[in-house]
Formats: C-alpha cells, sequence, structure tokens
C-alpha cells in the first residue's frame, strides 16, 4: 500500500513538474526565468548558455537587471577539478514575495547517456556565483549538485555556475518542499527494490547451496549483479559507504559488466550448453574473459567498459535468443521454459536503448529500468525453482535401501516374477517393455496356468525346475524358457529367481526377475552356426563335416545298407579366376557352385565346404557302383556349366576325387583317401572323377623311392610279363590271353601294377614300360601261335594314356606286328575309358587308324567309368570288358538285369563280350545264356608265367589230340 501510494504521489508530482516544463518559454538569448510562487519544479536547461573551454577566468555580461543596467561580472574558478566549462542563466522574481528555490543538478542521469561512450555521471556543478550577493549556498546531496538560491521581489538575477564536466545533462529549479517530496517518494520505491533485489539474490544463494546444479550458481550470481547495479544508481551504495567524487562511473561501469558477465554466465549454465556443445563452451570462455578484463578496464577507462558491457548485453541477448528458439524448436524443455524470462530481458533492454539513446526521456524511466532488472531476476529465481524442487525425493539422493532395489530393478526393464507358493500364485509384472506382447494375463495365477503358453519341450523342465526348488529349499532358478506371445510366436524367457523361506524353513515365495531373451538367444544360434558353418555359403565347415563323416562311420558299421562315399571336389585353376576377376566374383563363384552341389544332394546326404575352393560330400544315397558313378558325373557337369557373371560367362571345372568307407574306416583316413584321389584327378589335368586307388597313397611319401627304383628295375629286368588266359565260355577253350606286367622288387617282393603304373605314368617311364610291354607281348603271342599253329590266338596289352598321346605308339603296333608277322586282329590294345575320355577328339582319331592297321581295341574295366556306352561306341572298339567289380558284387539284385543288358547292347553295336572276374559257376552259367563270349578270371586261370602259358597251351592240344 505504501509503495503504491508512493508511486502516486510520485507521478503527479512528475506530471506537475512536466506541465510546468512544458509552459515555461524557451529563452535561447539569455533571457531570464521568471518565477512565480506557486511553481515546483522549472527546467533551466532550455535556458542556460552553456559556455565552454573559457578557462579559470569567466566573464560574461549580465542580463538587464530591475534597473536595465547590463553589467560585466568576472568570475574565478574555485574547484580543483574545473573543467573551463561555464553555464550561464538568469532568474527574475516578478513576484511580490521573497522566493526560496533549489537550482539541481543531477550527477548521472541515464536517459540520453549514450550507448558507446556513455556518460556515467560526475560532479557537474562546483558552485554557483550570482550577479549580486553572494554565491549559492550547496545543499547535501550524494546524487545531485543542489544549490538554495533566495531571490527577493522585483530582482533579476544572472547566475554564472562554475562547471566541473563537459556535460549538464539536466538543471531544474525546484520548490525545496517538492523536490523534498519528490526524493522521498523515489526512496520509499527504491527501499521496496532494493529490499526485494536483495531477497531474490540471498534466496538464490541459499538454493545454490542446497542444490548444487550450475544454475543456481549463475542466477545466484546474476542476481547480486543486479543488486549490486541497482545498488549504484539508486544511490543507495553512497549511504554505506561515500564514495570520493569521480569514482561513481567506476562502480557504474563496474557494475555494467558484472550484469553482462552474470547474464552470459546464466544463459550458458542453465541452458547446460556445455554438455554437448564443445566449440559453444569454449567462445563461452572467450566472451567471459573479455567480460572478466572489463571489470578491471572500468577502473583505468569506465566509459569504454561500460559502452563495451551494454553491447555485450545486446549481443548475449540476441543470441540467447537464437539458442533458445532452436533448442525450444528441438523440444529442449529448458528452453522452452526460459521463453518468457528471455521476453522480458529483450523487452527491457530496448527500452534501456530507447532510454540511453534518448528516444525516451522523462524522470520515472530510469527507476522503472531498475525495477525492471529485479523482476527479471524474479522470473528467473521462480524458473530455476522449478529445477530445484523437481525430481522429488530420489533427486535428494535419500534413497532407501528398498527404494533402490527397485528403482534398480526398474532400471533394468526386467519384469517381476514372484511365485506366492502357499497361494499357488505367480505374479508376473506387465508394466514396462520387458514382457510386452506376451499373455500376462496367462501368466498372472496359479503356475499351472503356465503350461499351456509354455513351448512343450519346456514345459517338464519348467516343473521340474519349480518342484527342485521347493523340495531343495535354496539355489537359484536360472533358467530359460520359451514362451508364446499373443500372436503365437514363441520368445525366449529368461527367469532368474531364488526361494524366500518362510519361519518354518519351507519355501513361501520364489521372487526374481523374467526378461525377454530372444534376440540374445538368436544371437547365439547364429554364433554356434557360424562356428560349424562357413560364412560364405553357410554350407557346414570343416570342423561339422567331420563330425558328421564321424556319425555316418558308425552307422556304416552297424548297418549293412550303409554304405558312404566320400568325395572331395576341389575347383581347378581357381586360384587364376580370383585373379582376373577379383576376389568378389571368386565369391559368388564359390556360392553358385555350393548352391548347384546342393541341390544334386539327396536330404541324407551332407555338402560341406573344407576350405578355399574345396567341397567335401558325404554320399549315403547311392551305394551301387554304376549310381555313384553317374552321381559323380552329375557333380562334373553340374560344375562345368556355364557361370553368367556380367554378361561373362565363365567355365570352371573340377577335379573329384573319391573313396568307398572300408570296414573300421577312420574318418580322418577316409577323407584323406578322398583328398588323394582328388588331387590325382588335378594331376591327370582336373575336370576329372578319380576314385581313390592304394597306390595314390605312394604317391606322396615313398613315391620317390618308388620312383628310382622303378627306373632300375627296368633298366635289371625286374620287369616281367605274366599272361592270362582269357577263354571262350562256350566250351572252355583258351582264346587268348591278357599281358600283364609284373614287378618283382628285390625287398618288397611282387608289386602290383596297380602301384607301380600310376607312378609310371606320372614320370613318363609308362612310355618305355609300354614299349617293352608291347614288345614283349607281341613275341610272345608269335611263339605262341607257332607253338599251338592257332593263327587265332589272341595277346592283349594294356595301353596307358601317355602311351596314347604320343604319335609314336602306330609306329610301334606297326613294326611288331610285322617283326613277329602276327595277324592284325590277334593284337588287341585294352584301353579304359577315362583314358579315352581324357581327349575324345584326339583318341577317335587315333583308335581309328590304329583299327586301319588292323588290330583289335577293347574297352577294358568297363563299368567303372560314368559314360554311357552309346557315346562309347563313337569309337571303334570291337571288345569289351566288363570290369570285376561288377561280378564281384554278386549280392545285389538288380546286377543280372544290369548284366543283361550290358551284354545285349554290346552285342546290338556289334561288340564281343569279356568278362573279367567272374567267380561262380552260376555267374557263368548265366553269362553263357547271355551269350557273353568269354570270361578271364582266377577260376579259369591266374595270370601264369609265359612258360606256364605254354605249357598249358600245349596240354591242351595234346589232350584233345587224344581225345580225338
Ligand atoms: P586290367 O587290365 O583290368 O587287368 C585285369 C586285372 O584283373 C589283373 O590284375 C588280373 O590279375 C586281375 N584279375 C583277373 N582275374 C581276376 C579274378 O578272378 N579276380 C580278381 N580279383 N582279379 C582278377 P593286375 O595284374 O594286378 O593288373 C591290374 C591293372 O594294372 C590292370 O587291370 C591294368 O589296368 C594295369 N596293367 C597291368 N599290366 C599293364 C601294362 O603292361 N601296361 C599298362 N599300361 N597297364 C597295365
Ligand atoms: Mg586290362
Ligand atoms: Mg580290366
Amino acid at each position: 500500500m505504501r509503495f503504491l501510494f508512493g508511486r502516486f504521489v510520485l507521478l503527479s508530482l512528475l506530471a506537475g513538474v512536466l506541465g510546468l516544463a512544458a509552459l515555461t518559454a524557451p529563452a535561447w538569448a539569455l533571457e531570464p526565468v521568471s518565477i512565480s510562487g506557486d511553481d515546483t519544479a522549472i527546467d533551466l536547461k532550455p535556458a542556460t548558455d552553456i559556455y565552454r573551454n573559457r578557462g579559470n577566468n569567466f566573464q560574461v555580461a549580465t542580463v538587464p537587471g530591475a534597473d536595465g543596467i547590463v553589467r560585466r561580472i568576472e568570475v574565478e574558478a574555485k574547484s580543483p577539478r574545473a573543467s573551463g566549462n561555464w553555464a550561464v542563466f538568469a532568474l527574475a522574481n516578478n513576484s511580490d514575495d521573497q522566493i526560496d528555490r533549489l537550482v539541481v543538478a543531477p550527477h548521472f542521469r541515464l536517459v540520453g547517456s549514450g550507448l558507446l561512450w556513455p556518460d556515467l555521471g560526475s560532479q557537474r556543478i562546483a558552485s554557483i556565483t550570482p550577479s549580486q550577493g553572494f554565491a549559492l549556498e550547496r545543499q547535501p546531496s550524494s546524487d545531485a549538485d543542489v544549490f538554495l538560491v533566495t531571490l527577493d521581489p522585483g530582482t533579476v538575477i544572472t547566475f554564472v555556475a562554475e562547471l566541473t564536466s563537459a556535460k549538464l545533462p539536466d538543471l531544474r529549479l525546484w520548490e525545496p518542499n517538492a523536490y523534498k517530496d519528490t526524493i522521498n517518494a523515489f526512496t520509499l520505491y527504491r527501499g521496496i527494490v532494493l529490499g526485494i533485489a536483495g531477497l531474490l539474490a540471498v534466496f538464490l544463494t541459499i538454493l545454490f547451496v542446497v542444490k548444487g546444479s550450475a544454475m543456481f550458481p549463475a542466477a545466484a550470481a546474476l542476481a547480486w549483479a543486479v543488486l549490486a547495479y541497482i545498488c549504484i544508481d539508486f544511490d543507495f551504495w553512497q549511504k554505506l559507504m561515500p564514495l570520493q567524487p569521480g569514482q561513481e562511473p567506476i562502480w557504474r561501469a563496474g557494475t555494467e559488466a558484472a550484469l553482462a558477465f552474470s547474464l552470459a554466465i546464466f544463459l550458458f549454465a542453465y541452458l547446460n550448453l556445455n554438455r554437448w556443445h564443445r566449440a559453444v563452451s569454449i567462445s563461452l570462455v572467450l566472451w567471459l574473459l573479455l567480460l572478466a578484463g572489463l571489470g578491471a578496464l572500468s577502473v583505468f577507462d569506465p566509459v569504454i567498459a561500460s559502452g563495451i558491457a551494454r553491447l555485450s548485453l545486446a549481443a548475449t541477448a540476441g543470441i540467447g535468443l537464437a539458442l533458445i528458439i532452436g533448442l525450444a524448436f528441438h523440444g529442449f524443455d529448458r528452453a522452452v521454459m526460459l521463453i518468457p524470462t528471455w521476453c522480458l530481458i529483450i523487452l527491457w533492454l530496448v527500452a534501456g536503448w530507447m532510454t540511453i539513446t534518448g528516444r525516451i526521456d522523462n524522470d520515472i524511466i530510469q527507476p522503472a529500468l531498475g525495477g525492471g532488472l529485479v523482476l527479471i531476476v524474479l522470473l528467473i529465481g521462480f524458473t530455476v525453482m522449478q529445477h530445484a524442487f523437481a525430481g522429488g525425493t530420489f533427486a535428494q539422493g535419500l534413497l532407501s535401501d528398498m527404494e533402490r532395489r527397485s528403482l534398480a530393478l526398474a532400471g533394468t526393464g526386467d519384469a517381476v516374477f514372484d511365485w506366492d507358493v502357499s497361494r499357488d500364485r505367480i505374479f508376473a509384472g506387465a508394466d514396462g517393455e520387458a514382457l510386452a506382447g506376451m499373455p500376462i494375463a496367462s501368466m498372472n495365477g496359479p503356475a499351472r496356468d503356465w503350461l499351456p503358453v509354455l513351448h512343450p519341450d519346456d514345459r517338464d523342465r519348467f516343473k521340474l525346475t519349480l518342484d527342485t526348488i521347493l523340495e531343495h529349499r535354496r539355489g537359484r532358478i536360472s533358467q530359460e524358457f520359451r514362451l508364446r506371445d499373443e500372436d503365437g510366436h514363441y520368445h525366449w524367457v529368461s527367469l532368474r529367481a531364488r526361494p524366500v523361506l518362510g519361519s518354518d524353513g519351507e519355501v513361501v515365495r520364489c521372487v526374481g526377475t523374467l526378461k525377454d531373451v530372444t534376440d540374445l538367444k538368436k544371437a547365439e544360434e547364429r554364433l554356434l552356426h557360424d562356428a560349424l558353418h562357413d560364412q560364405l555359403t553357410g554350407l557346414p565347415n570343416r570342423e561339422l563335416f567331420m563330425d558328421r563323416m564321424q556319425a555316418i562311420g558308425i552307422l556304416a558299421e552297424t548297418r549293412p545298407d550303409v554304405h558312404p562315399t566320400i568325395f572331395v571336389i576341389d575347383l581347378d585353376r581357381f586360384k587364376q579366376v580370383n585373379d582376373d576377376f577379383g576376389i568378389a566374383t571368386g565369391d559368388t563363384i564359390l556360392l553358385t557352385v555350393g548352391r548347384r552341389l546342393k541341390r544334386i544332394l539327396k536330404p541324407q546326404d551332407s555338402l560341406a565346404r573344407l576350405g578355399s575352393d574345396q567341397f567335401g560330400l558325404i554320399l549315403v544315397s547311392e551305394t551301387e557302383v554304376g549310381a555313384v558313378a553317374a552321381f559323380a558325373e552329375m557333380l562334373r557337369e553340374a560344375i562345368k556349366a556355364p557361370i553368367m557373371l556380367a554378361n561373362r560367362e565363365i567355365v570352371l571345372t573340377g577335379s573329384i576325387g573319391l573313396s568307398g568307407w572300408a570296414e573300421q574306416a577312420v574318418p580322418e583316413e577316409v577323407l584323406k583317401e578322398a583328398e588323394l584321389a582328388m588331387y590325382q584327378a588335378k594331376r591327370f589335368g582336373g575336370d576329372r572323377i578319380e576314385p581313390f586307388r592304394p597306390a595314390y597313397k605312394t604317391i606322396g611319401s615313398g613315391r620317390l623311392q618308388l620312383e628310382s627304383d622303378l627306373r632300375r628295375a627296368f633298366e635289371r629286368g625286374e620287369l616281367s610279363l605274366a599272361f592270362q588266359p582269357i577263354v571262350r565260355l562256350d566250351g572252355g577253350a583258351v582264346a587268348g590271353f591278357e599281358a600283364l606286367m609284373r614287378w618283382e622288387h628285390p625287398k618288397r617282393g611282387a608289386i602290383s601294377p596297380a602301384e607301380f603304373v600310376p607312378v609310371a605314368e606320372s614320370t613318363g617311364l609308362i612310355v618305355q614300360l609300354g614299349q617293352y610291354a608291347l614288345e614283349e607281348a607281341a613275341k610272345r603271342l608269335g611263339d605262341l601261335q607257332r607253338l599251338t599253329g592257332d593263327m587265332s590266338l589272341f595277346m592283349s596289352v594294356n595301353i596307358s594314356s601317355r602311351q596314347l598321346i604320343r604319335q609314336d605308339l602306330i609306329a610301334d603296333v606297326k613294326t611288331v606286328l610285322e617283326r613277329y608277322r602276327l595277324p592284325p586282329e590277334t593284337l588287341k590294345l585294352e584301353l579304359t575309358e577315362s583314358l579315352v575320355m581324357d581327349n575324345p577328339e584326339r583318341s577317335a582319331q587315333l583308335l581309328t587308324r590304329l583299327r586301319q592297321l588292323g588290330v583289335g581295341l577293347s574297352l577294358d574295366d568297363f563299368g567303372t567309368g560314368y559314360s554311357s556306352l552309346a557315346y562309347l561306341m563313337r569309337f571303334p572298339f570291337e571288345t569289351l570288358k566288363i570290369d570285376q567289380s561288377f561280378l564281384r558284387n554278386n549280392n545285389q539284385p538288380q546286377r543280372p538285369i544290369i548284366l543283361h543288358s550290358i551284354v545285349t547292347m554290346a552285342h546290338d553295336l556289334g561288340l564281343k563280350v569279356v568278362a573279367e572276374g567272374v567267380e561262380s559257376d552260376l555267374d557263368v552259367v548265366q553269362l553263357r545264356q547271355l551269350n557273353c563270349e568269354y570270361a578271364q578270371s582266377f577260376m579259369f586261370s591266374p595270370p601264369l608265367t609265359f612258360e606256364a602259358a605254354s605249357r598249358m597251351l600245349s596240354d591242351r592240344m595234346n589232350g584233345m589230340k587224344r581225345a580225338s
């Protein structure tokens, strides 16, 4: 109420002052201001002449007095701070009474003080000398120069004021009582504002003590700065601590710098700009250093310091506005909350700017701006207070252990599992994300209600887990179950709980947490898959392959129908592909090949990637030799099919090695055998299928030894030929012989050609060996024909691939035919299918020319390869030798049918048939029925030495002679 009353008085007084000031006519030439008894305040400025730089001795003409005489007066400067400036005005008392008035020049006026080089106030007038009478008497006042003037009725007096500053912002003539009232009115207002500001500063400081957050000290600093500012502005400081004249600007500039400094700090601290924006922090620190420097500067040059502080305030407000708008758009709460305060700050600054530039010019604006500052701090106080009390009790650091635990549980995001054992009620907390989508209704109730939503495989485990914990009364549940969610999908849920015992030692509750761990579980499965599968093709890797081989091996041991075949497939020249087309293309090719191979498999077979371009395969679905061969051929074809890549066609081939599963085989060994076979296929030029042969084993290690031994053997004559009779099935007569190489090794004894022929083939020694065999066989055939006189007796000689490639074969054959005068058709050359198929074009050419010589051609080991008979008939064979493996496995039910079809087909194509390795009489009968021409087997005769063979022939001849 007092405050309002004060304002009222203040305003009415000011209205009077302004009204009167307007009424007084401005007098540009020095003209006396006439005074009547009832004016309260007259603005003397318009009627005052200012004389600048007139030195310490000032002369001026007075206005004409009542007597009309103009005098000259001379005034001597007395003040040590005299500026050399002088002000002259004249007053006329036209009334009939003596009038007392106060001449008042305030030290500081915010209005029109200026922005950049502000006028920060100072003593204005040192003394006033009248044209008559004594110098005016100075009245006590700390913020204005006040002089008492007494004017007698009818006098006109000129006054010369000695100025102590360059400017005289305001000069008024007051009625003493009115002046006192105005001062009093302002004092009340100032007191209230100061009180509020002081309280706010103290309050915010206390808040800072209670709450550590940086925004509180920043707000408190601002409050103190405001308090300091209005203390100075309201001339309160003077009263506590009298200032030396001339010190006032320093204080004023200092408080302005403090305002600028604390406002910047507050903005920064409140918006928490240092948390993410490093650059902002750095620029703020620089800014603050500048402002702190300003504080120091204000001691030396308050005017500049204050100018910069005022600019800084404007800059802070501008930048702050931009920041607040920006952050508010990003939904930053604090920025939104600061908007009203900041609007007020900007409004205040605009008003301040209008005031200091003189756009607003009245007496209440300066105290009003002081009040505005307090209002701003009040608003800031409210804003930060919200933060002081937000967060409730938890923010205070006063947590009970219970609360801490419950907060921790909420923090993990796990759901609560609480099984009240005696009432058999499970509570599964449904709040939060932990069990989103779960059938919460079924999970809250008796334990048995869980069973229907559990995965069938997990039900027993769940029951067992709960039962066990009840029985043992200790331990922990840590289990993972699958629960069906509302959509019918299963989620992995981890349950971790502990029993709570009652006073009787029985389990009363079981409490813990539930958590959806589906993602974790999936990742685990993925990891497991990755550990056992190849990353690129997704096929099992070597480890898993070995494991599967082990399992199949055990199965093969117990089940007679399981005959696995192990394949090792390696792409030929794959490194070249990688080099030419890049790794990425190489990967694509591997992926493609992997998929193609996989497509050929039956579900029970398995394919794996063993290494870079190596695949392993366990074939279980096919057991029969022909079918396995056909399967191998399919693999070869699948690899060979062109791969289209970016409009380019890449054709790759593969080398395929395979190995059957012998009894009691070790998986590693079998795989090694298949690998050896594969390497052999590679050695033969790739794009080939090679079954494992024991000889391959020596190719690695003992191979060198064997090689040199073989070379020596040939020179020492350790090699010889054995002759196995080929008999006519119809009658059992010997129709001819097959020449088979023999090596009697001095240390190792007899070595099978199956072992040394591949070695000889790979070294090139086979050429000499082959020539020797051809020569020797032809020679012996000639001997036998002469011995028996049977010129149809024939001799078969095995030909190897190297021999076939050489041009000399035809010449060699021609030579032996002529040398031993043999009928050409009695010399037969045996070639295997794979040998012919290695280079079909060239073979066809060669075989045709051999045929033109008249020699016979036999297709050896038919049935172990994989080409169709019809295809092979492109070559001019005249005899077909069915491989012994066909007749050996005679427990297969479909064998007679295959045998039948081979023989009939061969006959249809005009071929004679030799059955190798016939073992039983039953077979003989069967073959006879099929009209198979010849047989070659141990049953009839093993391979014989030449002597034994010729003895056998002559015995038979004698026998026949005797019979006839
Ligand atoms: P091949 O041409 O199929 O020769 C027949 C093989 O079957 C011979 O084995 C023979 O002893 C064997 N055999 C004959 N009857 C039976 C039987 O009833 N049961 C069983 N289990 N085996 C029987 P051998 O002498 O060990 O020769 C193996 C292979 O070595 C030959 O198979 C042939 O491919 C190759 N070979 C032999 N001599 C030469 C040669 O001078 N030059 C070339 N390049 N290869 C030869
Ligand atoms: Mg043969
Ligand atoms: Mg054979």
